[in-house]
């Protein structure tokens, strides 16, 4: 089918339809070129109060929280097949928005309507309530409700998956949602409110509003808001925090920032090194490195160091930047300039620290317009040094040896984060000891190289630490959006 080739309506979608926005006005900056794209109008206070009326409307007056599940159902593989008919155009507009290669992005729409899909499909298949063991004259139901209207807040790094992963849960679960994507890559997020409302859904269900950190504050500050959910930095998850404990008592989901460890012990020393090279690289720096489980620590055992780097630089140097439109390019620009800088001075700070550059992603040929840089390595890193300590979110690897598997897991948890791991081993005690004691969310252990998605769409963790709280994805990410009720029916005597 043809798609159109017109410019995203980036106005806020509330009410069911498009509405003329009130805030101020926010420039999109194409990464590619450094340039403005074009101008949008964030969504004001009173947007956002408007917004959050639409969808308090849907959900305490209906249809959606009381519509047959199986029309419900019904309603959101429509909203899957809306998305996928519009592919190619939400592709493109990840691409322009946050120089996402469009190979990349065409593969995240169809992960974000299979999100929107797996979500539909469990509507009549998970049904977590109870019934539980009472006297004859009385039963008690355990029940899984909606939690009410949810206010849900995305990042830039992989924009539609992020809005699908909130989308999907949320309104499988009966719930109504005012969505707010990052700032940097509104798009296709903006997109998708058109898209719900052509598959049929009800006017107020899905409510999506444009804007920077001011429009999230008035989402997390609306009393009539039941729930938050927010993927993006630590830092924000922080003031989300703040905010909503100031304005009464909200349930919260907090995705938030990693420094993951990738670690590979001894016993792999027979093991296809150049593969597992080659997956530590993706790992590292696919998407830039602006991943939140990037492997961006790698701990190796000190006797396998000179086997495993030769490779991984090589396959460093695969992941040269390229205009993110072209068919072939397999990295594109940082997604800001803000981001871009802060890659810049975390590399600055690692030679200070002391820590060896090996490969200089700032000297690798890339187009001289835009946010460009190639992936880093570096090596002896110091202990305590922000290179693994901090979140850098880009393509800078820092490499670390260790002589034991103790000294491997100490290194490993010497983070605030606790969001993923990956542990290479063929041992199987050293794989349970390992996978217990560091501390992560998302943890694999592997024996040989693969390239394969695991779980993707059942895939649910809850990560720890700095990273935040709250389970996300599968259907115990499902429950998330779920309150649980009890009532008991008492029935006396016959
Ligand atoms: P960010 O925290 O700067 O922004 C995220 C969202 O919060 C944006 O929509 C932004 O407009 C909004 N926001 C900013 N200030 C706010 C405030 N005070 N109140 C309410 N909303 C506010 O993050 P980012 O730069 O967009 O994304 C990168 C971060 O996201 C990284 O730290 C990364 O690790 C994290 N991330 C985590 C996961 C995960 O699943 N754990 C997934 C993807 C990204």
């Amino acid at each position: 089918m043809e798609q159109s080739e017109a410019p995203i309506d980036l106005s806020p979608f509330y009410d069911g339809e498009r509405q003329t926005p009130t805030g101020e006005k926010l420039e999109l900056i194409n990464p590619a070129t450094g340039m403005v794209e074009r101008e949008f109008f964030a969504a004001s206070n009173l947007d956002v109060e408007m917004a959050v009326s639409s969808a308090r409307r849907a959900f305490d007056v209906g249809p959606w929280q009381n519509m047959p599940p199986m029309a419900r159902r019904q309603l959101l593989f429509a909203f899957a097949e809306t998305i996928e008919s519009e592919s190619e155009r939400l592709a493109r507009a990840d691409s322009t928005d946050m120089g996402k290669p469009i190979s990349a992005a065409r593969q995240e729409i169809a992960v974000a309507s299979g999100f929107i899909r797996y979500y539909a499909e469990a509507i009549d298949k998970f049904y977590p309530g109870q019934t539980a063991p009472t006297p004859v004259d009385v039963v008690e139901t355990q029940t899984y409700r909606p939690r009410g209207v949810v206010a849900a807040i995305t990042p830039w790094n992989f924009p539609i998956v992020n809005a699908a992963l909130k989308l999907g849960p949320a309104l499988a679960a009966g719930n109504t949602i005012v969505l707010k994507p990052s700032e940097i890559a509104p798009s296709s997020t903006m997109h998708l409110a058109t898209l719900a409302h052509e598959a049929g859904i009800p006017a107020g269900v899905v409510n999506i509003v444009p804007g920077a950190a001011q429009t999230g504050e008035a989402m997390v500050a609306d009393r009539r808001v039941d729930m938050l959910t927010f993927t993006g930095s630590t830092a924000t998850g922080q003031a989300i925090m703040r905010t909503s404990g100031e304005h009464g008592l909200k349930p919260m989901l907090l995705e938030c920032g990693g420094k993951c460890p990738e670690i590979v012990c001894a016993d792999m020393g027979n093991a296809d090194l150049g593969g597992i090279a080659a997956s530590i690289a993706r790992s590292a720096f696919d998407n830039q490195g602006q991943v939140c489980v990037a492997r961006s620590r790698l701990l190796v055992h000190e006797s396998l160091l000179d086997q495993v780097l030769e490779p991984l630089v090589s396959a460093a140097k695969t992941f040269v930047p390229g205009p993110p439109h072209e068919e072939d390019t397999v990295a594109g620009p940082m997604a800001s300039r803000a981001q871009y800088e802060k890659v810049l001075t975390a590399i600055e700070a690692g030679i200070e620290a002391g820590a060896k550059l090996i490969m200089d992603g700032r000297a690798i040929a890339c187009p001289d317009e835009g946010f460009y840089l190639g992936p880093s390595v570096f090596t002896e890193v110091p202990d305590g040094c922000g290179l693994v300590q901090d979140e850098i979110f880009g393509p800078v690897l820092a490499v670390q040896t260790f002589r034991t598997p103790e000294e491997a897991i100490t290194l490993a948890n010497a983070t605030s984060y606790g969001l993923a791991a990956t542990i290479w081993t063929r041992d199987s005690h050293m794989a349970h000891h390992m996978s217990r004691s560091v501390r992560s969310g998302r943890t694999r252990v592997i024996g040989s190289p693969v390239n394969t998605m695991g779980a993707l769409f059942a895939h649910c963790f809850e990560p720890c630490g700095q990273s935040g709280f709250g389970i996300d994805g599968g259907l115990r990410g499902m429950a998330s959006y779920m309150r649980l009720q009890s009532t008991e029916y008492i029935f006396g005597s016959p």
